[in-house]
C-alpha cells in the first residue's frame, strides 16, 4: 500500500492546465489500494457546498469520485481557501475529512499530517483573521448569506491577501522553526508532512533521541508533484 500527498492546487477554472495535471494524475497515479491524501487548497476557494454543482466544481468533485469507486481511499483535510468545504463535497466526492492536525500510524511510523498554515506562526495578521473566520458563527453566518454575495466577499478577501502578502517578507510566510518542534513533541510523532508555504523540501529534525522529518509539498502552480510514502520511505515526485 502506498500513500500520496497532495495539496496547494489551488484549482480554478482559470488555470485549465493545473485542473488538467490533476486529473492525469488521479488518472494515472493512484493505483487500486492506494490512499490519496489531500492536505488542503485544492481548490482555490471554496465557497460553500451549495456550490457543489457549478460545473467545475462538479468535474473536480466527480474526478476525485471516480477515483474513490477504483479502489482509491480518499481523505481530505481544508486548507486556509477550501475550508469551507463541508459534507456535501465529501459526499460528492467521495472523500473522508481528516481534522489538522490529524495524527496517525503509517508504515510504522507515527506521523502528524497538517495543511501547514498553523505553522506559521510569525504572521500574527493572518493567525488573527484565521482565528475570526474558523469560528463556528462566523462560518454560520456566511453560509447564510446568499451564493453570489459569498462569491464576491471572497473575490475582495483574495484581493486584500494578495496586496498584504506583497508587504510581508518570505520568512514571515514560512513555518516558525519553534511551532514545528512543538507539534512533533506534542504529538510524539517523527514525520510530519504538510503543505501551505509552497516550499517544497525535506527538513530533518533530532528531538528527544530520535531522527524526525517534516516534508513540505509543493504548489502545483510552481511544481506540481506529490509525495509518495511506502513501507521503504517518502520521495517528493514531480510531474513534468
Ligand atoms: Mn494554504
Amino acid at each position: 500500500m502506498t500513500a500520496l500527498f497532495i495539496s496547494d492546487l489551488h484549482l480554478t477554472p482559470a488555470r485549465a492546465d493545473i485542473t488538467g495535471a490533476f486529473e492525469l494524475f488521479l488518472h494515472e497515479i493512484p493505483r487500486p489500494g492506494d490512499t490519496l491524501y489531500v492536505l488542503g487548497d485544492l481548490f482555490e476557494y471554496w465557497a460553500g457546498d451549495d456550490d457543489v454543482s457549478a460545473p467545475f466544481n462538479a468535474r473536480v468533485c466527480d474526478a476525485l469520485a471516480k477515483t474513490a469507486a477504483g479502489g482509491v481511499g480518499l481523505f481530505f483535510m481544508h486548507g486556509n481557501r477550501d475550508f469551507l468545504a463541508g459534507e456535501g463535497f465529501a459526499d460528492r466526492a467521495r472523500v473522508s475529512l481528516l481534522p489538522d492536525p490529524y495524527v496517525f500510524d503509517l508504515h510504522g511510523m507515527r506521523t502528524v499530517l497538517m495543511h501547514g498554515d498553523t505553522l506559521c506562526t510569525d504572521d500574527t495578521e493572518y493567525q488573527k483573521f484565521r482565528a475570526v473566520v474558523r469560528d463556528a458563527a462566523w462560518r454560520n453566518a456566511f453560509l447564510a448569506r446568499p451564493l453570489a454575495a459569498r462569491h464576491a466577499e471572497i473575490e475582495r478577501l483574495r484581493e486584500k491577501s494578495e496586496t498584504e502578502k506583497a508587504g510581508k517578507s518570505l520568512e514571515i510566510m514560512d513555518v516558525n522553526e519553534d511551532a514545528v518542534r512543538k507539534v512533533l513533541l506534542e504529538t510524539g510523532a517523527t514525520r510530519m508532512i504538510h503543505g501551505h508555504t509552497h516550499r517544497p523540501g525535506r527538513h530533518d529534525y533530532v528531538m528527544g533521541g530520535s531522527a524526525r522529518k517534516r516534508w513540505v509539498l509543493p504548489a502545483w502552480d510552481q511544481h506540481a508533484g506529490y509525495l509518495r510514502a511506502d513501507s521503504g520511505g517518502g520521495a517528493l515526485i514531480q510531474i513534468d
